[in-house]
């Protein structure tokens, strides 16, 4: 008895410590950020972190404050895409300029493997515009990532793309990616019940965005410009907007941090509406890089403002 006793305790010892190696090995920091990733937004540089954790070192081209919309590579950018594992982008409709880059990384020269390039966003996810318009892809609205839910579908495609450029990181990867989807849930079902009874039914933002978000969450956007902030928009237009807000009792204008919205102010200031924040997030502002704020909490404050923007309950 004592024998079969003691020989028991050394099984559940030797049991324990085989299971606290294997937790060990699970908590122990991954080599540490040698896979290099290029992001070209936000967006996918927080989905990109959350699913590569430590294992990656990220690269985003566009810099927080900038109009992302305008961001052209610079030639040390491409050699940086060249010499990456992994070039993360939106769609063509975004960045026009990733398909020409991803063409040249992939025959980059001599010493450097290839590098893996992934376009998180598809032409039906980004939604076809099937008002007779050409099939440019300027009617296409690339903003799929305010939609939390097809944030979950871009974080898809980036895990398949980091397990296929390191396999060795494919259970680490599901896992973060796993816990990243719990989250986006939660964040849509919070965006959802927020935005759930409302008194109205539109908001007037600065420039088309919110598509997908407005989908989503059941409310339309008045643009004051369209799919791309520097698309102007003519006085009718803005006449326009200003009669539909006195028709439909919008008192509130949705403002863009990184564009100077002199367009949103001086009707604010025409039609006496307040102006609110709403973060297209396709970079952050640099005080939201320094201090840290990320993707999950920049749609909380969206959720917010749309909350009071559309009078919901
Ligand atoms: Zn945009």
């Amino acid at each position: 008895m004592n024998f079969s006793r003691s020989a028991l305790l050394v099984i559940l010892l030797v049991a324990i410590s085989t299971v606290a190696i294997a937790c060990d090995g699970d908590l122990e920091p991954p080599p540490g950020g040698e896979i290099t990733v290029i992001t070209t937004t936000y967006p996918l540089t927080f989905l990109s972190e959350k699913i590569g954790g430590n294992r990656i070192t990220i690269k985003q081209l566009a810099k927080p404050g900038v109009e992302a919309h305008d961001f052209e590579p610079a030639p040390s950018d491409i050699r940086d895409i060249s010499n990456s594992d992994l070039f993360i982008y939106n769609h063509p409709a975004f960045e026009s300029w990733a398909l020409n880059a991803a063409a040249s990384a992939a025959s980059a020269d001599g010493d450097n493997s290839p590098t893996v390039t992934v376009q998180t966003i598809n032409l039906e996810a980004a939604g076809e515009n099937h008002g007779g318009q050409e099939e440019d892809h300027s009617t296409f609205d690339a903003h799929v990532w305010l939609n939390p839910l097809k944030a979950q579908e871009q974080a898809d495609r980036i895990l398949s793309a980091l397990i296929e450029v390191d396999p060795e990181g494919a259970q680490i990867y599901t896992r973060n990616a796993d816990g990243l989807d719990v989250e986006l849930q939660a964040l849509d079902d919070l965006i959802g019940k927020q935005i759930s009874s409302c008194e109205l039914d539109s908001v007037v933002v600065s420039h088309l965005a919110f598509g997908h978000m407005a989908e989503r969450y059941g409310f339309g956007q008045i643009g004051l410009a369209g799919l791309s902030p520097e698309f102007e928009s003519g006085p009718a237009q803005i006449a326009g907007v200003i009669k539909k807000m006195n028709d439909l009792g919008i008192s509130h204008i949705m403002q863009e941090p990184n564009v100077s919205d002199r367009l949103a102010e001086t009707v604010a200031a025409e039609t006496g509406a307040e102006l609110l924040t709403l973060h297209p997030l396709e970079v952050r502002t640099s005080e939201q890089a320094s201090s840290g704020v990320d993707y999950l909490e920049i749609m909380k404050s969206n959720a917010d403002a749309l909350q009071t923007a559309l009078r919901c309950d």
